[in-house]
């Protein structure tokens, strides 16, 4: 007898593709006594045109709400389907309201526009970046390097003012502070006043940096720190960490007056800096850090994925991180840990707060884990991510990409979690659509299956 959830997983393919789920069963070598145990209810069979479900997406801040939650509506003779006035107040959507209407094979979903707002963008203005951390992804990727088109950029921050953006994030995989342009960029947020985020390794942080920061009153500055011990420091990041520390200070105490940038500190946890975690919190609360955001390590190749702390049948780094929260307590600095084992739920911040990544070279991104190509190890599986854009701003405006079909659909599948999970999955190591992003079992393609940002096992400020 199958577990609800696993009748739920296959009933989902015979409602789309019957086809499609007898291939799986050729391939993929569940043994005979599943097969013969499969039970799916006889409604799930059945699709009945006039109980079709309605989604109706609820905008970015709240899961969609099911229409057919006591609103049964029949499609009429001319073709059309009304939405009851009550559903819509509800949901605070004017009636003449554009909405955007999306055909799944087992529901429509109907998206009031207006409520689909782009909020934030992080924005790759360079993949330059003066170091090569041991743990960085452009160690492995063979994509191009570069710096964002400032034109672009200006386009870019022009259309985010006429969308209502609210957070521009100088960010990605690269140093911002070497962009040619980087003063006249924070010019550009800044006069269109929306709320500026840079993250940075704190190198090119000197007082003069700090002095432009605090002039154009920047939001907030992420820098990382791996470990607060000068060896381990450099065996990590290769440079001097008293110089970044040093710089944070100063960065402190000048914006003392202005109360602005909010300083935060991050850190990738690993095996070999785990437990200095507690140490790097006082030092981070000393220097003027309001927040320490703590993420675990996407490993690129295997040796890197021996220092990974998930995984591993009970949370090794329990003891410590207990021990960096009290410390925080006392030091009034927050501490934002991941997860280290899989939980049952899964969330997309980059969906949930209506975030893109735009890649220096224009192209609209979903999430940081989709914005280059590259290999990764997942649970001792190798993995090949490949970048998803779903338009380039160099010949189109953020808005059309934002309001791409594609897109909001991919939004809306990520938002709803109409996708399988690879990462518990008992099928992985059999499995080829796991190597990939491509596609997974359910036809999701991209897939977020194997995603660790939507487990919280890895997170970005
Ligand atoms: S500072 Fe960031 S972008 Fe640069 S090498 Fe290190 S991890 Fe990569
Ligand atoms: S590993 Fe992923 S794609 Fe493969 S069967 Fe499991 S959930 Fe589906
Ligand atoms: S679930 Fe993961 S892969 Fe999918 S959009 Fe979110 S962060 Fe990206």
């Amino acid at each position: 007898m199958l577990d609800y959830s696993y009748r739920l997983f296959l009933s989902n393919w015979v409602l789309n593709d019957p086809i499609f789920n007898l291939k799986y069963f050729l391939w993929s070598k569940i043994p005979l006594h599943h097969k013969q145990n499969i039970q799916i209810p006889v409604s799930y069979l059945r699709i009945n045109i006039d109980l079709m479900v309605i989604y109706m997406s609820n905008g970015n801040n709240h899961r969609s709400t099911v229409f057919s939650n006591g609103h049964v509506s029949r499609v009429s003779g001319d073709g059309t389907l009304k939405i009851p006035r009550e559903l819509l107040s509800q949901l605070n959507v004017p009636e003449s309201s554009p909405v955007m209407v999306e055909a799944f094979r087992e529901c429509l979903l109907v998206c009031p526009i207006e409520k689909m707002k782009l909020n934030s963008i992080y924005l790759e203005i360079t993949s330059k970046c003066n170091l090569n951390c041991i743990m960085c992804v452009r160690r492995v990727w063979k994509d191009e390097i570069g710096n964002m088109d400032f034109k672009l950029l200006k386009k870019i921050i022009r259309e985010a003012k006429e969308l209502g953006v609210e957070w521009v994030w100088f960010a990605g995989y690269g140093e911002p502070l070497i962009y040619d342009h980087f003063e006249e960029a924070v010019e550009e947020v800044k006069q269109n006043k929306i709320k500026l985020g840079i993250t940075t390794n704190g190198t090119l942080l000197d007082e003069d940096m700090a002095k432009t920061l605090i002039k154009y009153g920047i939001d907030r500055v992420v820098v990382s720190i791996d470990s607060p011990f000068e060896e381990k420091f450099k065996k990590i990041r290769g440079t001097e960490m008293s110089k970044i520390i040093g710089n944070i200070r100063h960065l402190y105490e000048k914006s003392q007056k202005s109360k602005k940038p909010e300083i935060w500190v991050e850190i990738v946890a690993m095996r070999d800096n785990i437990e200095d975690l507690p140490v790097l919190v006082d030092l981070a609360g000393k220097s003027g850090a309001t927040t320490i955001l703590v993420s675990n390590l996407l490993p690129y190749t295997y040796e890197l994925a021996q220092q990974t702390l998930y995984f591993n049948g009970h949370n090794i780094a329990s003891d410590i991180i207990l021990e960096a929260s009290k410390r925080a307590i006392a030091s009034k600095v927050r501490l934002l840990t991941p997860y280290f084992e899989l939980k049952t739920q899964r969330s997309c911040n980059f969906i949930e707060k209506g975030s893109c990544v735009v890649t220096w070279n224009g192209d609209v991104c979903p999430c940081y884990n989709f914005m280059h190509t590259y290999p990764c190890i997942i649970n001792g599986r190798k993995k090949m991510i490949h970048k998803v854009s779903f338009g380039n701003l160099n010949d189109q405006s953020l808005k059309n990409v934002w309001f791409n079909p594609k897109y909001v659909r991919f939004r809306f599948t990520v938002k709803n979690f109409s996708f399988p999970s690879c990462t518990d999955c008992e099928f992985q190591e059999f499995c080829w659509f796991v190597e990939e992003n491509l596609m997974d079992c359910w036809g999701n393609s991209p897939s977020c299956a194997d995603c660790l940002w939507a487990r919280k096992i890895i997170q970005c400020p």
